[in-house]
């Protein structure tokens, strides 16, 4: 089976670095799923999980937006943040996603709340990952 290398980078460091068979992604455009040898391409993605599969396993990154560059033999996703499943801390993200529906229940100005509602999506695709 052919590989890719995928990195993960964000501000803070790498997340993720290995050949896989299989990267998914969710850009603005939709859901991507690319193969080793794709065109080079350049995406802007949405707040979701990449999927990396490699083998019979398959591992979830829950990224914060960010762009996807794909090179035939190189995909670099560098994303505000980006964790693991593993070093997504569960009872942080519930906190979080209800700190973001409590804001959106008792709606103020127009910046904050699509401030809640960003926060709220992270929150919930942290949760989604580790699921
Ligand atoms: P919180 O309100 O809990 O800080 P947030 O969505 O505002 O959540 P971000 O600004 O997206 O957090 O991320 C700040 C940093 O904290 C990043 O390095 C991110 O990887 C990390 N992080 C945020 N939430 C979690 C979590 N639930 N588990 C592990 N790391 C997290």
């Amino acid at each position: 089976m052919k590989t890719v290398l995928v990195n993960v980078v964000t501000p803070d460091g790498p997340v993720y670095d290995a050949d896989v068979e299989m990267v998914s992604v969710k850009a603005q455009s939709g859901e991507l799923g690319i193969l080793p040898g794709h065109i080079p391409m350049v995406a802007p993605l949405r707040i979701g999980a990449v999927r990396l599969k490699q083998g019979s396993s398959t591992e979830f990154v829950a990224v914060t937006g960010g762009f996807i560059e794909v090179r035939p033999d190189k995909i670099t996703i560098l994303a505000q943040a980006a964790e693991r499943a593993e070093s997504i801390d569960v009872a942080r993200a519930k906190e979080a996603k209800k700190r973001a529906e409590e804001r959106l229940n008792h709606k103020t100005d127009d910046i904050d709340f699509k401030r809640a509602e960003l926060a709220l999506q992270r929150a919930i695709n942290r949760l989604n990952v580790t699921k």
